[in-house]
């Protein structure tokens, strides 16, 4: 076994880590008890948290697009590594969406209590890899924050992992190959917030969102974001320069792939203590 961290008992994939394996199905914390938590932690100290937001996507996009994308990696990742999967925090910071009807925000303040309750939360178990899959560009600086904050409270509440915690953001949406997939598929029209790649995954996940979709006008470009009134003002129907029209199921299975691909890599390297950002 490569590490403490990740050793397992149960049957290994073949393979550089030694340890991810293959399973049919995710081990969802929701679904498990806590004797099996307890055992689980015998054999694996990483644990996955998907992390969303529900914001307005355009005119054609579901609202709870981050969240559904965030959570449906997380999934697959976990269904890959074996590593056990968390409910999805469902809300993230999206002040800057208020100004469209349905967005339900945290302050940044807020989603970062929230964020170091749940670090705190796991690592008091005996959890010491977090790996937070993020659907939202919003809450990249608030989870770093997050994270710097639980650092500084495992030790001062005197946790025994206090000096093994680490936590990793993980952003599907910025994994090379999905990026570089993004760019193929669709040139400059990829944009920045209710992107094709994103609804493409919704409308692989959920085909009943297909039937939003419609051609639309041509989106305000990317901008500065302030406060909702002011990118309400500069992004009148919400996209930055988007088109979501162009998102296909196909695209949305693809992109899950490379996002899991990606991703169950990085997690592995996480695990077994190698370096990487964050
Ligand atoms: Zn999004």
């Amino acid at each position: 076994m490569r590490s403490t961290v990740f050793s397992t008992t149960e049957p290994t994939s073949s393979g550089a880590s030694g340890a991810l394996r293959t399973s049919s199905e995710a081990i969802r914390l929701q679904l498990r008890s806590w004797p099996e938590v307890e055992a689980y932690l015998e054999r694996c100290k990483g644990v996955i948290v998907p992390l969303g937001s529900t914001e307005q996507h355009g005119p054609t996009g579901a609202i709870g697009t981050d969240a559904l994308t965030a959570e449906a990696v997380a999934l697959e990742v976990g269904r890959r590594s074996g590593v056990l999967v968390t409910p999805a925090q469902a809300f993230g910071m999206a002040e800057h969406h208020l100004g469209f009807a349905g967005t339900v925000s945290l302050q940044p303040s807020t989603l970062l209590a929230v964020l170091h309750d749940i670090v705190l939360s796991l690592a008091s178990h005996g959890f010491e890899r977090i790996y937070v899959i993020n659907g939202h560009g919003g809450n990249i600086a608030t989870s770093r924050a997050a994270f710097a904050q639980s650092y500084g409270t495992a030790a001062s509440r005197g946790l025994p992992v206090a000096g093994r915690l680490r936590c990793r953001l993980a952003n599907w949406f910025t994994a090379g190959p999905v990026m570089q997939e993004a760019r193929n598929l669709y040139g400059d029209r990829e944009g920045h917030h209710a992107t094709p790649s994103e609804i493409s995954l919704t409308l692989h996940l959920e085909p009943s969102l297909g039937a939003k979709q419609r051609p639309l006008p041509e989106p305000a470009p990317a901008g500065p974001i302030h406060g909702p009134a002011d990118f309400r003002r500069r992004h009148p129907d919400g996209r930055m320069g988007s088109d979501p029209f162009l998102a296909q199921p196909q695209h949305g299975e693809l992109f899950l792939d490379l996002a899991a691909t990606a991703l169950v890599d990085d997690l592995g390297r996480f695990l077994a203590d190698e370096d990487a950002p964050d």
